[in-house]
């Protein structure tokens, strides 16, 4: 499977336009494709599984900053926690705290995102609106997770070609992230991040307020 190059620079040109950064989801996906997007220019990479994750890391350019955007398990979070660049699905308090105690250990300040559940669909992970705010509380006021940077927020819409729903879903993650930030015992300079927008719905995303997209299908091809 080639990569395809016509949508990178597309995708390239309109996220740096709109202030957006794009992260290649790489999940499944080749060493060589990986390369080939690195070799246009790419830096940000996802990945959703903790051991291909490690070996890609291993054998790939050093200077490649790696997301990790899947469903992390507590007794997982060691083996990546010493050079991942932003975990994005944190959902749930434990998780925080292993997270924390991981970046205690090796002295490291962890980056992460809370998943937020805003689709209608079941399966998928994440806080609801009200667990949301009040994990941001015992971040921000009554811990003092000093291994952790909480930089935003992560979500991922209904798989519906309903556009006014995934629209509206995106809107209250984009309301929820703008609430949290106005909040006086909020750090607005970290908590920036809003990661929302795949293959099918990045653009609804980005005229929502995303400014973290993560593209996998439209530049490395469908996954098996
Ligand atoms: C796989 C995945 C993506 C990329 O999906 P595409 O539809 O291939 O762009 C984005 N975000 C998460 C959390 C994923 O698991």
């Amino acid at each position: 499977m080639a990569i395809n190059t016509e949508a990178f620079n597309m995708l390239k040109a309109k996220s740096d336009a709109a202030g957006v950064l794009l992260v290649a989801v790489s999940k499944t996906k080749s060493e060589e494709d990986i390369l080939a997007l690195y070799n246009l220019g790419q830096r940000d990479f996802g990945e959703n599984y903790v051991q291909e994750l490690i070996k890609k890391h291993e054998s790939l350019p050093k200077d490649i900053r790696w997301h990790f955007i899947g469903h992390l398990q507590s007794n997982k979070v060691k083996l990546i926690a010493p050079f991942v660049y932003l975990i994005h699905g944190v959902d749930s308090v434990k998780l925080l705290e292993v997270v924390n105690k991981e970046g205690e250990k090796i002295k490291r300040k962890i980056k992460c995102l809370l998943q937020v559940h805003i689709a209608k669909e079941e399966t998928k992970f994440g806080f609801d609106l009200i667990e949301a705010r009040q994990a941001i509380t015992h971040v921000f006021v009554e811990t003092s997770f000093s291994n952790i940077e909480l930089c935003g927020l992560m979500g991922m819409a209904s798989f519906t070609a309903n556009q006014e729903e995934v629209r509206n879903e995106f809107s209250s993650l984009k309301l929820l992230h703008e609430e949290i930030r106005s909040r006086v015992d909020v750090d607005k300079n970290s908590f920036s991040v809003l990661s929302m927008g795949m293959s099918g719905d990045y653009e609804l995303a980005i005229s929502e307020g995303s400014n973290l997209i993560r593209v996998g299908s439209l530049l490395f091809g469908a996954r098996a």
